[in-house]
């Protein structure tokens, strides 16, 4: 029987060890949808780096590596130590995808995009000896069909009390930093309405009560939303997604989701400088209008978390600083930052390229953490140290018990400020040691 080797890496510490945690979260779909799609003569093992060792003396024939976000540079190491010792590596995921031809100089092939629709062709060309270096296919409708996930190859592992869900990949907007945007082009692809319910009960069947809907944008399309939350409602679980601020202005459809029970989302708000926003083509997003549209969500019994980005043309030292007022004056429990980085592949990289602001192009340092551009107002030093400024300013006792503790929620869910509580004590053990938080 063939083996096939599934690797979700982990990102590096500051030291460039891979982070370790006991246990793991936020769980990510791609491997138990590619152990799916294995065939039935083939054996399948999936790795969570974050708290597994990988095993480098596997017998398997393809060691698959998937690359999200700052665990690509890991994602690179792996498939280069793992070619070294003569083994077939695919890599696949988000950031590989928008640097296929750099990252084909570490594997065998390369899966661009969507790999339910290539990985049948691809293990084919495995058998066959006739393995290319890119695999790449564009969805010819707009709609995508993915079989169920393997969950059963993950719920042994020490995981959190929910499983992932995905309705749809990509998003309708065009923000020029971001990798789903530079991947899918300003389109939403959905997932046939009854495959998603399909995967909820599943993970509903699997003693699992919550779940993360994974969508770039849940709520691209309104109408396939509003049939999707009817049908979430009478599963009677609790779910967390992601989607785009301007949600806060509708109230019949916070009703909706919070009646099927939808408890966080989270808003890539970016920053509170119009003039950031602009330059990164999310003028769409109002940043004056931002306190009125999280209280509103807030309101619903829907908590709002966060992810921002600092080093926007329009930032200042100051306006970094003032972040920090923001983001307690609004609650938000569980904040997250990073530089704004110009991934190779962005629009984002093309423009600060050709005005010559690329101060480094040593791979290892895109993990957003340290600048790597020349801010308009502000030198690369001076932003990366208001960064970590800004990340040591929130996680203090004080700033954390104002957010979690003190806030009129408290009374009504304790639990679950305590548990935020908890994330953000973690999380300044993080920054103190220069690592940066993130979900994984
Ligand atoms: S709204 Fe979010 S997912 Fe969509 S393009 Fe902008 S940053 Fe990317």
């Amino acid at each position: 029987m063939k083996k096939i080797l599934l690797i979700q890496p982990s990102p590096y510490d500051q030291n460039h060890m891979p982070i370790k945690k006991k246990r793991l979260y936020f769980v990510g779909l791609a491997m138990p949808l590619l152990a799916a799609m294995m065939p039935e003569d083939w054996e399948t093992e999936i790795i969570l780096e974050i708290m597994e060792d990988i095993p480098w003396d596997t017998d398997a024939d393809i060691i698959g590596i998937s690359s999200m976000g700052h665990g690509v540079i890991r994602s690179l190491d792996i498939a280069k130590e793992f070619k070294e010792k003569g083994k077939t590596v695919i890599l696949g995921g988000y950031m590989v995808s928008i640097m296929a031809e750099e990252a084909t100089k570490y594997c065998d092939a390369v899966v661009v995009g969507d790999a339910e629709l290539v990985w049948k062709d691809l293990l084919e060309d495995y058998t066959k000896g006739t393995l290319k270096k890119i695999y790449e296919k564009n969805l010819e409708k707009g709609t995508l069909s993915t079989p169920l996930p393997r969950f059963d190859l993950i719920i042994h592992k020490n995981i959190g009390d929910f499983l992932p869900v995905q309705a749809g990949r990509g998003c309708p907007n065009t923000c020029s930093f971001c990798s789903v945007a530079c991947l899918y082009k300003g389109h939403y692809i959905k997932k046939p309405l009854e495959e998603v319910v399909r995967d909820i009960k599943q993970i509903k069947n699997l003693g699992f009560k919550k779940f993360l809907l994974l969508d770039d944008n849940t709520f691209s399309d309104r109408e396939y939303l509003h049939k999707l939350l009817e049908e979430i409602k009478k599963l009677n679980m609790e779910w967390m997604s992601q989607c785009d601020i301007r949600i806060g202005k509708e109230n019949k459809l916070l009703k909706e989701l919070a009646e099927s029970g939808c408890t966080t989302l989270s808003f890539g708000l970016e920053s509170i400088s119009r003039e950031s926003l602009v330059g990164m083509n999310k003028s769409w997003a109002n940043p004056a209008m931002y306190p009125e549209l999280i209280e509103n969500i807030q309101s619903h019994g829907i908590d709002v978390s966060t992810e921002m980005v600092v080093g926007g043309d329009g930032d200042t030292l100051k306006s970094i600083k003032m972040t920090k007022t923001f983001i307690e004056e609004n609650k938000i429990s569980v904040p997250r930052f990073y530089i704004l980085t110009p991934i190779p592949g962005t629009k984002f990289f093309k423009e600060i390229k050709a005005e010559g602001r690329l101060v480094n192009d040593n791979i290892y340092s895109f993990d957003g953490t340290q600048a790597v551009h020349i801010p308009k107002n502000m030198t690369p030093q001076e932003l990366t140290q208001a960064y970590w400024d800004l990340y040591k300013s929130l996680f203090t006792y004080k700033s954390i018990i104002k957010r979690n503790i003190l806030r009129k929620e408290f009374l009504k869910k304790p639990g679950k400020y305590l548990f935020y509580s908890i994330v953000n004590l973690f999380y300044k053990y993080q920054i103190k040691r220069r690592i940066t938080p993130n979900i994984f």
